[in-house]
């Protein structure tokens, strides 16, 4: 039964006779885009950019892909906070018959359209019904790492500090918590035009039970023409302009050092080995 639903989801497997009409749905491809270099897209997701004929997106994404698309396709570009009109759109399309590509950055099930997708068809129930297909990005946090060298060698998590659907208290209580268990924290969406305190107010909580001379990189446009970095340390994470709805923060957990423009979080193998 697990079998043949994971087929099932992966638009795989023959639509059967108990699903009513699903051989009219399209089938709905979530791509994830990578952080922004076109280089970074994956084999896949070229591939499933191209056999789609409505490809849906947020416009930023579409411009990044758009030497990819064909005349032929429609476009159907939508602004930031859209993104329940972009899923109705998607399934709209899906039951006209057509095959439906939604972009997302970095990969789509992180912080991306994925999980809203998945909520609104099973809301409709629709999930069993719309074939679907999930192909992975490259994670903005996989990039700002890569600038730096190896800062996230062992156990992480991420943390937005995006208030707009998460209660900011249990954004303190993570941050919190995963400090006390030095984890290296990766912060997204550290600033926005609106959002200007959130990470001053982050950064103190961190100083609590981190030392404030621990390492951490900041990235601003990770693989993207504009692309800045800068080593820092804790205390200052909030002094820079370069922080934006565009940067990745990533702080070090107590292994953590820095060596020209590397930061490096050990793995453990000097404790066991000779290196
Ligand atoms: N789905 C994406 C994350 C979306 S949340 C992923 O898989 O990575 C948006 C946040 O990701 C931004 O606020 C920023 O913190 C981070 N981000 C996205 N692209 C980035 C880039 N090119 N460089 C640095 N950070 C980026």
């Amino acid at each position: 039964m697990q079998k043949k639903e994971n087929e099932y989801y992966n638009g795989c497997c023959d639509i059967t006779s108990d699903l009513n009409h699903s051989t009219s749905y399209g089938k709905i491809t979530l791509i994830g885009t990578g952080p922004g270099d076109i280089k970074h897209l994956t084999k896949a997701a070229v591939e499933a950019i191209e056999e789609c004929s409505v490809i849906i997106g947020y416009s930023t994404y579409l411009k990044q892909i758009s030497i990819l698309l064909r005349e032929e396709q429609e476009k159907m570009q939508f602004n930031m906070k859209d993104e329940i009109t972009r899923c109705e759109t998607a399934i709209n399309k899906s039951m006209e018959g057509k095959s439906v590509a939604i972009v997302s950055g970095g990969d789509a099930g992180i912080y991306g359209m994925s999980g809203l997708l998945l909520e609104l068809l099973e809301k409709k129930m629709l999930i069993g019904k719309i074939p679907l297909d999930f192909i992975p990005g490259i994670p903005a946090f996989c990039s700002a790492a890569c600038s730096v060298g190896a800062p996230i060698m062992n156990d992480f998590c991420v943390i937005s500090l995006s208030n707009l659907l998460t209660p900011w208290e249990e954004i303190e209580k993570r941050l919190d918590f995963a400090s006390k268990a030095d984890f290296v924290i990766i912060i997204y969406n550290p600033k926005s035009a609106k959002r200007k305190e959130e990470l001053t107010a982050a950064k103190e909580i961190l100083l609590k039970n981190i030392n404030k001379t621990r390492p951490a990189a900041i990235v601003k446009a990770a693989s993207r023409p504009d692309e800045e970095v800068v080593i820092t340390t804790l205390e200052h994470i909030d002094e820079f302009s370069l922080v934006s709805m565009n940067t990745t923060i990533i702080i070090g957990n107590g292994t953590t050092f820095t060596k020209d423009f590397y930061m490096i979080t050990r793995r453990g193998y000097g404790n066991k080995y000779r290196l």
